[in-house]
């Protein structure tokens, strides 16, 4: 595993289950997970807390983590999705070994698990529709009603199941059902269907079947089979876990796992369930599963999010009992945590206006030292080329700024980033009054930024050498929804209606730093004041490469904080004024 967590583990209520069962000597002390995803849709990052914790905890007690493919349902699952889950487990940074499983593997055995509980009395083939099943059921306040069928004989019941296996009964005739207890106050234990009757093949197992079984008799078994111990599952699961225990006592299992729930990560801004996340991928909103607006691992790889910024948030939000929604800023903040240490700095205009230096020769340029990572000195120092003619960002000038601007202005000064001081001297405009072009002078005594006379400037802006320069596009993301719980809705209303229809900006002229033009797909850097940023992978164009913001440099909150933070000095000192 590439995983090197820094952090010693926080702890958690299932991690301190963990500790104990080691120190009883539960299941000779080992520890064996597993992450167990439907292939109906791509990963997402709730599906990354699943990932972080089973793996995790695997790894922190020397056990193993299985990846198995939940595939009971042959409909739904697409080849697509196995083969984006595995590269997606693998991206996260970690790693299954030769525990890679399908549930579908263990259809046979499955089976036979099946005729012994009707052999044991604990099964039996029931005629009834599936309305009629429903109705038998009840509900929460009133028992069910045993079906007609419960009391068939052991041999009636097997002569029917092998002749369900052998195709002679169409879809939805018969179902296997667990002969359990109509009156339980929990739905799940009133006779619970097992298997159903589908003509419909398999993507593993062909023409083979023609019986399925239901996910409930499915989870449990396998995870038995695989010798797993402690079978961690989200909150939704609470009520069938008296189901997972009972057919496990049932049987002559090799082993009797204990399920544990945990709440599902809910994030503010953000859908999570496959089937809306499908909705927007097929109805065209997003370009595909790993549209870099997507909360799936795929689009966050795409949008240049690292993978140990999505560990660190799995660990940072914690694993708790009680379903609650985490802040999105959250996962941003490790994003940039991440990328502050890790990620070059370099010089991008996304706006660009031109700026001449008038008193800088025509025709010559020379080249600056300026810093990769003021973070990481070993990241070292590169040279970009400076010349008179150059492009900065159209907002970092104003006509007639107000006092607190202190970027470029008629007749003040500035400092170009790892450059010179300039002063700006005149501008000029087109006849719709649009600004074409600045005029400045700079001071050559001032080279890399230092004036030697202590002269102050209060702004520092980026810029670059406009004959040197590459012209890139550049797309800026926000948020997909415009809401904080856009699963919320109104009645008649839909996800839909909150989509953001500003969530994606497309740039094109932005001027970069002549050393980008090779960058390759996947290269992350932070263009100085506009964020970080990433060569996209799938639209990319040698020597000329596509940027993704991965995210801005200043989170929202810690603006709020700093905002916070001077309201609170300015009354501070109103208070301490008026003591006096
Ligand atoms: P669906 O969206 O179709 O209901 P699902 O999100 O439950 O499916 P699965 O493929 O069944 O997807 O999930 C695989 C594992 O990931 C399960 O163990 C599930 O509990 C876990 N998981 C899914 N969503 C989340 C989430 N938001 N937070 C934490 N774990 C999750
Ligand atoms: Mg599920």
């Amino acid at each position: 595993m590439k995983n090197t967590e820094k952090a010693p583990p926080v702890s958690n209520f299932i991690r301190n289950i963990i500790i104990e069962d080691i120190k009883a000597n539960k299941n000779d002390g080992r520890v064996i997970t597993r992450f167990p995803p439907e292939p109906n849709g791509y990963l997402h990052i709730g599906h990354a807390k699943s990932i972080v914790l089973n793996f995790g905890l695997a790894k922190e007690f020397g056990g193993r983590c299985h990846l198995r493919f939940d595939d009971t349902n042959p409909t739904k699952e697409e080849v697509e999705y196995i083969e984006a889950i595995k590269e997606d487990v693998k991206w996260l940074g970690y790693d299954w070994g030769e525990h890679l499983y399908f549930a579908s593997d263990y259809f046979e055995k499955l089976y036979e698990y099946a005729e012994e509980l009707i052999r044991r009395g604990k099964a039996f083939v029931c005629d009834l529709s599936p309305e009629e099943i429903r109705e038998y059921r009840g509900t929460l306040t009133e028992p069910g009603r045993e079906s007609p069928y419960r009391n068939r004989s052991v041999e009636e019941n097997l002569d029917l199941f092998r002749r369900m296996r052998a195709g002679e009964f169409p879809d939805g005739s018969r179902t296997l059902r667990a002969k359990i207890d109509m009156s339980s106050g929990n739905l799940n234990m009133r006779d619970p269907v097992i298997y159903r009757i589908m003509h419909v093949p398999h993507h593993r197992t062909g023409d083979r079947w023609c019986i399925y079984p239901m996910y409930d008799y499915t989870h449990c078994l396998s995870d038995s089979i695989e010798g797993i111990t402690h079978s961690i599952c989200t909150l939704e699961f609470e009520d069938h876990r008296p189901l997972y225990d009972w057919v496990l006592d049932q049987l002559p299992v090799p082993c009797h796992p204990q399920q544990i729930e945990f709440a599902r990560l809910n994030l503010t801004y953000t859908i999570m369930s496959k089937r809306k996340l499908m909705k927007l991928v097929e109805t065209g909103v997003v370009s595909g599963w790993d549209d870099p607006r997507m909360p799936t691992i795929s689009g966050m790889r795409r949008r240049g999010y690292p993978p140990a910024a999505i560990r660190q948030f799995c660990e940072k939000i914690g694993v708790a009992k009680r379903d609650s929604v985490v802040d999105i800023g959250l996962l941003e903040f490790c994003v940039r945590d991440e990328l502050n240490r890790t990620a070059d700095r370099v010089m991008g205009v996304l706006n660009p206006v031109k700026l001449i230096i008038e008193n800088y020769p025509e025709g010559e340029s020379e080249e600056l030292e300026a810093v990769n990572n003021p973070e990481d000195p070993s990241a070292g120092t590169r040279m970009v080329p400076f010349s008179r003619e150059l492009y900065i960002e159209r907002e970092d000038f104003m006509e007639d700024p107000p006092k607190k601007f202190f970027r470029l202005a008629p007749g003040r000064e500035v400092r170009l980033r790892y450059a010179y001081f300039v002063t700006c001297t005149g501008f000029k405009k087109d006849e719709d009054g649009n600004i074409v072009e600045i005029r400045a002078t700079y001071d050559p005594a001032t080279k890399g930024g230092d004036s030697p006379d202590g002269r102050k400037v209060k702004g520092t802006i980026h810029w670059v050498s406009a004959p040197h320069a590459i012209k890139a596009r550049v797309r800026l993301f926000d948020r997909l929804f415009s809401v904080p719980a856009p699963e919320r809705v109104k009645e008649g209303g839909d996800f839909t209606d909150f989509l953001n229809p500003d969530s994606l900006t497309v740039l094109d002229g932005c001027m970069l730093e002549p050393g980008l033009k090779d960058a390759a797909p996947g290269y992350v850097c932070q263009f100085e004041r506009r964020g970080y940023f990433v060569v996209d992978e799938k639209d990319f164009v040698p020597g000329s490469p596509v940027f993704n913001r991965i995210v801005s440099l200043r989170d929202s909150w810690a603006r709020i904080e700093k905002q916070r933070q001077q309201e609170e000095a300015r009354k501070n000192k109103q208070k301490s004024g008026r003591k006096r």
